[in-house]
């Protein structure tokens, strides 16, 4: 039976010591901030934001939130990121995605000031995570790490197989574990023989976006599986990628969803916020 890899006992940690670091900057008469913009009326697009400053007034960082309305013009979106460009006050400004599909999401987040792009999306913060010399951490693939760094699980010299290729998880995820010697394997909707590739993962990390879609016999004996998927099951309850009941009789360390990555990528959000102030110092 695998060992239960608990995201919310590790973002705790994390949390309680950005609260130190955000507290020793307050001493130095630095106060740090985030700037929150949210357009329409997605409902769960509110849930995360809202999540997000809860997030910011746990560690004492200031949030101001940009609640915009659904027809705001992309030239209305650029102007007020050029201002919170500006704001000595926004140390991250954070644009919660997906936008309206009248605006261009791809604008709005070069117009991103990359010193204060604290989600990492910006093409300058991409590159920097490529090459390896980074500043700010691609969110959920480093609360992963963060996760496998806390049960002592180490990714050097294993086989890690990533399923999944999106900017904002699977192309990281690879570049991380890439980078702590991992020899990496990214799969796709086009991947050949997938339950053979994920089959010889020491670590496999399922970013699909598909419920029940890893299932025990495409994971090898006492694998490390981490599960990012946030899916709605057929009753309407949240759930993974991976087939829990019957993964976790294998693996030797798995996450739970809820309460395994998605508690950390908002943690590593702000840990990205109180780089951006310490950087000031
Ligand atoms: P995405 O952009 O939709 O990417 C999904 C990936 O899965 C794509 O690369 C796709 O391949 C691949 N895929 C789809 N069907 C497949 C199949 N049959 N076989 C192999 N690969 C397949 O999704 P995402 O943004 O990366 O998110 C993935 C999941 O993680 C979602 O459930 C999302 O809600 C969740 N998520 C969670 C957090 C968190 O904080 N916990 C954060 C971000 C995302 P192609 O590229 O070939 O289409």
């Amino acid at each position: 039976m695998a060992e239960l890899m608990n995201g919310k006992e590790v973002s705790a940690a994390k949390r309680a010591e950005l609260k130190e670091r955000v507290a020793a900057l307050n001493e130095k008469g630095i106060q740090v901030g985030l700037a929150v913009i949210i357009v329409g009326n997605n409902s769960a697009s509110r849930v995360y934001v809202n999540n997000k400053k809860k997030g910011c007034e746990e560690i004492g960082v200031n949030s101001y939130e940009y609640a915009l309305p659904e027809e705001t013009t992309q030239a209305q979106l650029l102007s007020l990121i050029d201002e919170l460009n500006n704001d000595s006050r926004v140390n991250g400004i954070l644009c919660q995605l997906p936008l309206p599909s009248h605006i261009d999401e791809q604008s709005v987040i070069n117009s991103i000031n990359p010193e204060k792009d604290v989600d990492a999306f910006h093409p300058f913060n991409v590159g920097h995570i490529m090459i390896g010399d980074y500043t700010y951490l691609p969110c959920t693939p480093a609360g992963i790490m963060e996760i496998l760094k806390y049960y002592n699980v180490s990714v050097a010299g294993k086989r890690c197989v990533v399923i999944g290729r999106s900017n904002i998880v699977g192309k990281p995820m690879a570049m991380l574990m890439l980078k702590e010697n991992g020899t990496v394997e990214i799969c796709h909707s086009r991947t050949a023989g997938l339950a053979e590739e994920t089959s010889r993962a020491d670590i496999l990390v399922a970013a699909v976006g598909k419920a029940d879609f890893v299932t025990a016999d495409m994971v090898k004996d006492g694998a490390v599986v981490v599960d990012v998927g946030m899916n709605r099951n057929a009753e309407g309850k949240l759930c993974g990628d991976v087939c829990f009941d019957e993964v976790e009789k294998k693996a030797s360390y798995i996450t739970p969803v809820p309460g395994g990555v998605g508690p950390m990528t908002i943690t590593m959000l702000l840990e990205n916020t109180v780089r951006s102030a310490e950087k000031i110092v």
